[in-house]
């Protein structure tokens, strides 16, 4: 019999976790599996740990794993993944927002349809302040023109996947992570479960704005290092810039004999910014090659060999 190990980032949960686990338990007695449960308490200053510990006395499949301080759901995800000795692994967020009766289905796509991951996106955003929405989806767009592999719109953590996948991300071994790229990034084939957004169960979101633009930040950062290619683009405006006045000097001159000093000035002051502009593209190119070594993320994923087809 396979084995699930349901995954929970937890940060101030009191109100949810015991809800939480009751929801899952009734959906995972349809399902035929064997699982455990690994939360994550991310350093929260309330009762959660207290419950967890609690839970764990009653049903010894609940693990759990309590960070000294707040690491951020980047880290809680890893340290489950990492504790996980499930065939399958799927990751929730504790708030019941990731419905609990899609587990059936992410795990019909795993085994009968043959999926090696089955995650969710939302179609909506409703019950989400409009601001918040707006940025998310401008952000999903910048991110998504630089990277190689698509990064879903509205893709939750929320996910099902198969030990095989589970190792290749957690092979990945950034400090800085952004999951959503590196699910893309290792590759396998997903099947895609959409829903409308649901309310939180209970308690308040963890993410401020500044907590969502740091994310939003350190995404675009983690997952390419296109935008220091923007160096060589202005470079070639301000070398344009440079021509242009450059001639139209040329022409003033011929035309009235003289020309102010400004306007001398102002091609050698565009030419002297495009110079060193492309010093620092270059310099960006190098950074690139050391930014892409030091993350050195494996070459490539492999999907199946011979010793794989009979299974
Ligand atoms: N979470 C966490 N560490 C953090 C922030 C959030 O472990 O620093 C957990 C949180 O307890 C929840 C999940 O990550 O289980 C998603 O957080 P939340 O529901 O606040 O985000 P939202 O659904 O509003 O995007
Ligand atoms: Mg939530």
């Amino acid at each position: 019999m396979e084995k699930l190990s349901i995954i929970v980032p937890c940060l101030n949960e009191e109100q949810c976790i015991r809800l939480f686990y009751e929801r899952v338990n009734e959906v995972l007695r349809t399902l035929p599996v064997e699982h455990e449960y690994i939360f994550v308490d991310d350093g929260s200053g309330d009762r959660t740990r207290k419950i967890l510990r609690e839970l764990s006395d009653g049903d010894e499949r609940v693990r759990y794993i309590a960070f000294s301080r707040n690491f951020g759901k980047e880290a809680a995800m890893y340290a489950g993944m990492k504790a996980a000795t499930g065939s399958l692994v799927t990751i929730m967020d504790c708030d019941l927002q990731d419905p609990p009766e899609l587990l059936k289905d992410m795990y019909g796509g795993i085994a009968d349809e043959g999926y090696d991951c089955v995650a969710c996106r939302r179609t909506t955003r409703k019950n989400e302040p409009r601001i918040r929405s707006a940025f998310a989806r401008l952000f999903y767009k910048i991110i998504n023109r630089f990277t190689e592999v698509e990064i879903v719109d509205g893709a939750r953590d929320f996910r099902m996947m198969t030990r095989k996948m589970t190792d290749a991300v957690l092979s990945i071994r950034e400090v800085d992570r952004f999951s959503k790229e590196l699910f893309s990034w290792v590759g396998f084939k997903t099947k895609w479960l959409e829903y409308e957004n649901v309310e939180r169960a209970g308690g308040s979101t963890k993410w401020s704005f500044k907590k969502l633009t740091d994310y939003a930040v350190n995404g675009i950062e983690s997952a390419t290092s296109a935008p220091l290619r923007i160096n060589l683009w202005a470079a070639i405006l301000f070398m344009l810039a440079a021509l242009g006045f450059a001639i139209a000097d040329i022409a003033i001159a011929a035309s009235q004999g003289t020309v102010t000093e400004l306007f001398i000035l102002l091609p050698v002051l565009f030419f002297m910014a495009a110079i060193i502009l492309f010093g620092m593209f270059i310099m960006g190119e190098y950074l690139r090659k050391i930014f892409g070594q030091v993350k050195a993320r494996p070459m490539y994923i492999i999907s199946e060999t011979e010793k794989d087809k009979d299974k």
